[in-house]
């Protein structure tokens, strides 16, 4: 850790909702979902914080849960706090 250790994100649909809104009701796979995140970010002092305006097709996976189907993302950053 040095300060300057925001990570850009891409997120799918899902991840986006649960982050941002705590609102998993329109994804297929909540709890999946839920954990991939908790395990990925649960213990990692940061933030995320979306700075995309919309969503667009991107080959990229999932940098909150994984999903490597491609589809649409969102951009994000991760801020260390
Ligand atoms: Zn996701
Ligand atoms: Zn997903």
């Amino acid at each position: 850790m040095n300060g300057s250790t925001d990570v850009d994100l891409a997120l799918c649909v899902d991840c986006v909702m649960i982050l941002c809104n705590d609102d998993d009701s329109g994804c297929r796979e909540p709890e999946r979902h839920r954990e991939a995140l908790a395990e990925r970010w649960g213990s990692e002092p940061y933030r995320i914080v979306v700075t995309g305006e919309e969503y667009h097709f991107s080959r990229r996976p999932c940098d909150g849960c994984g999903d490597d189907d491609d589809g649409d993302r969102m951009e994000a950053t991760a801020v260390a706090l």
